[in-house]
């Protein structure tokens, strides 16, 4: 049998195509420019089912023009617009232009950032970004680390690192029951990395929803407890209502006990911008691992998450993968990203924001991320003159809580279906204390006082 020769046609999937590209970024120019970015309607969108999709994929081609009107009539209108200025729920997301224009070219680049050896121009921009982050958090100028797809995957790899490096902090010795100090308000993402990697929370009680050097300090001085913690986990700025642990304290009790320290800064960490809170993150220096998440309050597209090393020496051993095709990696001592997570192949994801850093300047982050506490401030007060409404407490950060007295769960699940369905805002329900309550996080600078005002008009 001979061998065939290869088609002299080349395959259509790979030559440019004028009429699909203007399709495409005319739909994306459209999109950049809405003023303001509708909300949307998620899973509460009207006739919203897989026939919409029916014979879609198939053997044969289709008229694209067709498939994306299906995506911009039934499937856009079907996810909430996270850069919308009244989306308050969950944390929202809103990219710069710059950021989201430059997505676009490392998407249409085919940009990676696994290694230096393919990604040297990558590597070394993301890098620049991260030197910004690290260098507002007062970390060393030794510091370094990469981006990764989220918060979750940061603190996973920060905490295999703790873990592996462990022995050399506890006189050689590996623990047999290694644990991680944590309070029941750290993020649902450390439990899961912790059960991952078979490592135990030693949940430590807080005071007043904060995390303290005390209080580690005490649990710490039982017995069993010194020998098997691997780890302390801070949260800078609490997700469900962005609070700071007291990480002043706490890295004091770390140091003197020689114990790593995590700060998840996964949402907070961006406050590192702003003078008026700057305060409040005193001690984060001390970080032996630090995450912020440019894709929250850092406007870079999904998804960016940093995770810094205060010793990226420490990480490498842990997280470079070791096969006989990735030698080439590691013949020299350049720095590859791959080397500082859990991850290999991995997209250029930090060069959005390292554009964006770059076109803004850093003023523009500081203005966007102090507009948006003032904000904050400025709800909590209004909440405070509103008569039906009462606010939970004094904001921290950028999330505030209320409740509705005389509410339960169902009732404010009942309101934000309605809120979402009437346009006017997608706020849902947390609990604070055992109690249902409200909870706006704000992000956008955009969020107006009266659009917070048409929302607490809704709770009468
Ligand atoms: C959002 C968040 C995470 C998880 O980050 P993802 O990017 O969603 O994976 C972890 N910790 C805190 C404090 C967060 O706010």
């Amino acid at each position: 049998m001979g061998v065939t020769e290869p088609s002299p046609t080349r395959n259509p999937m790979f030559q440019y195509d004028e009429t699909l590209a203007n399709l495409v970024f005319d739909y994306c120019r459209r999109r950049l420019s809405l003023e303001p970015v509708p909300l949307d309607f998620g899973g509460q969108a009207p006739g919203l089912s897989k026939d919409l999709l029916a014979g879609l994929i198939g053997a044969k081609p289709n008229d694209p023009e067709k498939i994306l009107s299906v995506f911009s009539e039934h499937l856009a209108t079907a996810i909430v617009s996270a850069d919308s200025p009244r989306f308050l729920s969950f944390i929202p997301a809103v990219p710069t232009k710059a950021s989201l224009l430059f997505d676009m070219i490392v998407s249409c680049s085919c940009l990676q950032g696994t290694s230096w050896l393919e990604a040297a121009g990558a590597v070394l921009a993301e890098n620049q970004a991260l030197r910004v982050l690290a260098d507002l958090a007062g970390l060393p100028a030794s510091a370094g680390g990469c981006f990764v797809s989220g918060g979750s995957m940061g603190n996973l790899s920060a905490l295999v690192v703790a873990r592996d490096t462990a022995p050399s902090r506890l006189d050689g010795v590996k623990p047999s029951r290694p644990r991680v100090v944590v309070s029941d308000e750290t993020h649902s993402s450390v439990a899961k990395a912790l059960n991952i990697i078979g490592v135990e929370p030693l949940i430590v009680p807080h005071r007043d929803h904060r995390l303290t050097g005390a209080a580690i300090d005490h649990a710490l001085s039982e017995p069993g407890a010194a020998e098997s913690v691997v780890a302390v986990v801070a949260t800078a700025g609490t997700t469900n209502a962005g609070l700071v642990d007291d990480l002043v304290t706490i890295s004091e009790v770390t140091r003197r006990r020689d114990i790593w320290l995590h700060v998840d800064g996964a949402y907070g960490g961006a406050a590192l911008f702003a003078p008026s809170v700057r305060d409040r993150f005193a001690g984060i220096e001390q970080a032996d691992s630090l995450v912020i998440d440019p894709h929250k309050w850092l406007y870079a597209p999904f998804d960016c998450a940093a995770i810094l090393y205060r010793d990226p020496a420490l990480a490498r051993p842990v997280h470079s993968q070791q096969a006989e095709y990735l030698d080439v990696f590691h013949d020299t001592e350049e720095f590859n990203p791959s080397d500082y997570a859990y991850h290999l192949t991995r997209r250029a994801r930090g060069l959005p924001l390292w554009f964006s850093l770059a076109v803004y300047g850093t003023d523009a982050y500081r203005d966007a991320v102090e507009q948006v506490l003032t904000t904050a401030r400025l709800s909590a007060a209004l909440i405070e003159e509103t008569e039906h409404v009462e606010l939970v407490r004094q904001p921290e950060l950028s999330v505030v809580l209320f409740s509705r007295p005389g509410w339960e769960r169902a009732d404010y699940d009942a309101w934000s279906v309605q809120l979402l369905n009437d346009q006017i805002g997608f706020v849902t329900p947390t609990s604070w204390e055992g109690r249902p309550v409200g909870r706006f996080a704000f992000l956008h600078p955009d969020t107006s006082l009266e659009m917070v005002g048409e929302i607490l008009a809704t709770l009468a």
